[in-house]
C-alpha cells in the first residue's frame, strides 16, 4: 500500500471516528478554564506547562491516562494533524518534532500540547464541576466532523486560551466577584445540593408508614 493512500484512509478514519463532545454555555466556559488552570497550575508555582502536566499531573489523577510521542517518519496521521486526544484510549499522541519544540518553549507548539492537554482534563473537571451542581453542559456521542464537536474544538480552544493567560478570566473583577464567580456560589449551591437531598430523605422518612409506627411506638414508650 503506498502511503499517500494510507494517509488518506487514516484521516477518513479520523474523521468518522465517533467522540463524545462536550459542549458548554459561556460561563461554564469560564469556569471550566478556571478550575482548569488551578489544576494545571500544580508543582508548576502556578505556571501552566502543558508537557509537565501531561506527563506528572494528569496521571496523578487519572490512572488510565497514557500518552505517547510518535516519531515523524511513523506519523500517519497527516502533515497538518500534529497532536491529537483520543477519549477511548484517553491517550494524548504527539509527532516527535513538536513535543521536542514545545519542550524547547516555541510557543506555537506549546499551544498545540495545551490544546490537547485541556480535551484530557475537560472531562475531569466537568464531572467535578458537575458533582458541585455548578455546571450545566450538554455531551453528544458525534463523529468528528460534526457541528457538535466543531463548537467542542472552538470551545476547547477558547478554554485553551483562557488558561494559558488566566489574567482575562480575573481581570476587572474584584476578589469579591472572584471568589464569587469561581467559589462561592458554586460551593452554595452544593451545600444547598446537599441540604435539600436530606431534606427530602427526611420528608420520604416521615411520610413513610413504617417509620411513622415506629416513631409511635417510641412515643408511646417514652409515656
Ligand atoms: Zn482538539
Amino acid at each position: 500500500m503506498d502511503v499517500c493512500h494510507y494517509d488518506v484512509q487514516v484521516k477518513t478514519a479520523i474523521k468518522e471516528q465517533k467522540a463524545e463532545a462536550i459542549v458548554l454555555t459561556d460561563d461554564g466556559m469560564n469556569l471550566t478554564a478556571f478550575w482548569t488552570r488551578l489544576l494545571c497550575g500544580c508543582g508548576t508555582d502556578g505556571r501552566f506547562e502543558p508537557v509537565y502536566v501531561m506527563e506528572n499531573i494528569i496521571p496523578l489523577f487519572d490512572k488510565s491516562f497514557n500518552y505517547e510521542i510518535v516519531e515523524r517518519e511513523s506519523w500517519f496521521y497527516g502533515e497538518y494533524l500534529q497532536a491529537f486526544y483520543t477519549p477511548e484510549a484517553n491517550k494524548i499522541v504527539i509527532r516527535d518534532d513538536v513535543y521536542e519544540r514545545a519542550l524547547a518553549g516555541v510557543a506555537l507548539d506549546v499551544i498545540t500540547i495545551a490544546h490537547e492537554v485541556v480535551h484530557c482534563i475537560q472531562s475531569i473537571v466537568m464531572r467535578f464541576l458537575n458533582a458541585m451542581q455548578c455546571v450545566e453542559f450538554k455531551t453528544a456521542i458525534c463523529s468528528n466532523d460534526s457541528n457538535e464537536m466543531q463548537q467542542h474544538e472552538l470551545q476547547t480552544d477558547r478554554i485553551t486560551s483562557l488558561v494559558l493567560s488566566p489574567d482575562s478570566l480575573t481581570e476587572g473583577k474584584t476578589d469579591n466577584e472572584i471568589l464569587q464567580q469561581y467559589f462561592i456560589n458554586p460551593l452554595i449551591q452544593f451545600v444547598c445540593g446537599l441540604i435539600k437531598t436530606a431534606g427530602k430523605n427526611l420528608l420520604e422518612a416521615l411520610n413513610d408508614t413504617n417509620c411513622y409506627n415506629e416513631v409511635k411506638e417510641v412515643e408511646r414508650c417514652a409515656v
